[in-house]
């Protein structure tokens, strides 16, 4: 997963600016104007809208789902099937894309780390599923490196879990017990610390243990290939996000892995109403909308893909025009998967404002635009491209050239 990463980043380094400047006619005339809707609700109900060129953050509405993926959910809430044959054959399918046992929509991969959880500590024995989060004789503990500990390891806990952490191989070896319902793994460049125990002597233990692992590679997309590898690296279960890099719907995820475990993930979750997963309801029509968003994501050539993104950079370098010192550049961002940024970096010199001014310009304007933000090596602005909607970017172009002719 990561040599081809690693190569690209080279490569798209040494992608300057200068060479951006080839937007051709054939790229202006993709310019297509917005589809036009017969109602404009956020102007109805006052709410403001912005344009996307941060990525798909959860709190800035997520990815953009691709045209086949709205078709498919269009398509859902016309036809209806029963829920459990529609989960059943969509996650078939699923399964046959990803080269695993089963697989099950979740609502997000929050939901795939809960309700696996809950399979791990019940086994699929219903009166167990029904006394959760009550964990009274049952399997409890969920071990969690040290390392691994992040921002959405408060879903292990959900279903009633404990966690315990440890740090080394010994720590894991006295850690597991007769209470140890599952291990735990994030599959991420989040842990800058690195693994505690590396991962094949992490799976080693659990199989001399018999203890169900799961692994969470909610960002790890895309490419959507990664599914598949995450699939092969021997864990029991992984979950991944939906609305993220696979630009399914918002809300759903995707957990895949053994059959037995992925059937009692299901068991704790809707339409059992009287499981603890009956809350993270998932919507039929987004069955199916994963399920395209998973195949589309798995077809893209990402070739094209980048091609066509540097495309757009290219419109939005073009609209900005020359500014003395400014620099801008495609990257690879170094601490996430295969996603392409075009990188903003000015002499403050000569253009005197500072970052978080010019975040401030852009997120105050009209049309309000957001930028991703980052805030180590003095901080970084970087603009992504995977949320615009087509000809967003001239927009995004020609403000940023506003912004920053201003204070030159
Ligand atoms: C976003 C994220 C989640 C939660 O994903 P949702 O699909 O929003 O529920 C879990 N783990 C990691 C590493 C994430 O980045």
């Amino acid at each position: 997963m990561t040599n081809r990463r690693t190569f690209l980043k080279t490569a798209a380094l040494a992608y300057p600016a200068s060479q951006l400047l080839i937007a051709t006619a054939e790229a202006q005339a993709a310019y297509v104007a917005p589809t036009s809707f017969s109602r404009d609700y956020f102007a109805e109900i006052g709410v403001k809208p912005f344009i996307n060129a941060a990525g798909g953050y959860s709190a800035f509405g997520g990815a953009r789902m691709r045209p086949e993926v709205a078709e498919a959910i269009r398509y859902g809430t016309y036809n209806k099937a029963k829920v459990d044959d529609l989960h059943d054959a969509v996650g078939k399918r699923i399964a046959e894309m990803a080269g695993c046992e089963a697989a099950m929509v979740t609502s997000g991969a929050a939901a795939a780390m809960v309700l696996a959880t809950a399979a791990a500590m019940t086994m699929g024995d219903q009166e167990k599923i029904e006394q959760l989060p009550d964990t009274t004789g049952l399997k409890n503990e969920v071990i969690i490196q040290k390392n691994h500990r992040y921002t959405y390891d408060r879903a292990l806990v959900v279903a009633g879990a404990k966690m315990v952490e440890v740090a080394s191989e010994e720590e894991l070896r006295a850690a597991i017990g007769p209470n140890t319902a599952m291990m735990f793994w994030l599959l991420a460049n989040h842990n800058p610390d690195g693994d505690n125990i590396p991962m094949d002597r992490y799976l080693e233990i659990s199989k001399e243990h018999d203890i169900p692992t799961f692994l969470d590679g909610a960002t790890m997309t895309p490419p959507a290939s990664n599914v598949i590898d995450a699939c092969k690296l021997g864990f029991d279960l992984v979950g991944f996000s939906g609305g993220k890099g696979l630009r399914g719907p918002y809300s759903a995820g995707l957990l895949l892995g053994k059959k037995d475990l992925v059937a009692y993930s299901r068991a704790n979750s809707s339409p059992n109403s009287r499981a603890l997963g009956r809350g993270m309801k998932v919507a039929p029509e987004e069955y199916v909308g994963m399920m395209v968003a998973f195949e589309t994501a798995l077809a893209i050539n990402e070739e094209e893909d980048f091609k066509r993104k540097r495309e757009i950079f290219a419109r939005i370098v073009n609209q900005i025009g020359p500014i003395p010192g400014l620099k801008a550049e495609v990257i690879v961002d170094a601490g996430m998967v295969d996603e392409l940024y075009l990188d903003l970096e000015w002499d403050q010199d000569q253009v005197k404002i500072t970052i978080d001014e010019f975040v401030e310009a852009l997120r105050s304007g009209s049309p309000a635009i957001e930028i991703r933000m980052l805030k180590f090596a003095g901080g970084r602005v970087h603009i992504s491209s995977t949320v615009l909607a087509e000809g967003q970017e001239i927009t995004v172009g020609r403000r940023i050239r506003e912004v920053l002719m201003a204070a030159t």
